[in-house]
């Protein structure tokens, strides 16, 4: 599933080629995949509009248009989407299709057809379900030691769960929180509340920099993620921990255990990681 890194690179990839494009025509081939939206609307709304930039909020790509509309995309577990200067042929995984300044088209293509899109506008966007109770951006200015030791005080859970709940900060998914965790030296299992300030401040900094590395990497490739050109990232070469257990730790040379938490796989080092 992309993250913050993933969802920025999209982001970054597309904005170049999206910005100024004008929406002449929408094709819906699988309307449940639109979440508040019918497709007669989402048409009414969107063609004739111009797009004005692209934003991120977590893990969701805002597509802002001239006028304050806002089309919101999640991608889930295998959404792409793919910008095409001179269009495209439409396949079996086509579920969305928006056709721009001629013959540009970008398509959401998506094999499990879990991504979910939403239309709302710039004013109502913070209250979108979903979006309403997202914690800060971890690489905004409103995430910092203190804010983060507050809101894991709240938490009585493991601090995995409580990193995937989105609540607390948003953005990170197993790759991240597994990665972050491992730079902090915390052990997934740990109850949120038991962190002491020190160990806060590393998971802050951990998290920020694994982030940061992520997105200037163009993101993890492992399964199906690629960004708007369709292109991979390189992160995969670069982490630690996830989709390593059993491996020898590239710090200790301890091999990893994994365990599962929220219904995630979930790899760390039992020695580096208390
Ligand atoms: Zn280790």
């Amino acid at each position: 599933m992309p993250e913050l890194p993933e969802v920025e690179t999209i982001r970054r990839s597309l904005e170049p080629y999206l910005v100024g494009q004008e929406i002449t025509a929408v094709q819906v081939f699988r309307p449940r995949q639109l979440k508040n939206v019918t497709p007669a609307e989402l048409n009414r709304r969107l063609v004739g509009r111009r797009i004005a930039e692209l934003g991120r909020r977590g893990k969701y790509l805002l597509v802002n248009l001239e006028g304050g509309e806002v089309l919101v995309v999640h991608l889930r577990m295998t959404g792409r989407l793919l910008f095409y200067p001179q269009g495209a042929a439409v396949t079996p995984y086509t579920r969305l299709l928006m056709a721009l300044t001629p013959p540009a088209q970008l398509h959401l293509h998506d094999v499990r057809s879990f991504a979910m899109v939403f239309l709302t506008t710039s004013e109502a966007l913070p209250s979108l379900p979903g979006l309403v109770s997202l914690g800060p951006e971890p690489l905004g200015p409103a995430f910092t030691p203190q804010g983060l030791g507050k809101a894991l005080a709240k938490h009585r859970g493991p601090i995995k769960n409580v990193l995937l709940a989105q609540r607390v900060v948003a953005g990170l998914g197993n790759i991240y929180a597994d990665e972050a965790l491992f730079r902090a030296g915390i052990s997934p299992l740990r109850p949120a509340d038991t962190l002491t300030a020190e160990e806060v401040a590393r998971l802050f900094t951990g998290i920020r920099a694994v982030l940061q590395e992520a997105v200037a990497a163009g993101g993890t490739s492992i399964r199906d993620y690629v960004n708007g050109q369709g292109a991979p990232g390189a992160f995969q070469r670069q982490l630690a921990v996830y989709g390593r257990k059993g491996e020898p730790c590239r710090r200790c040379g301890t091999l990893l255990m994994g365990e599962r938490l929220a219904g995630r796989s979930t790899v760390f080092c039992p020695k580096c990681q208390l």
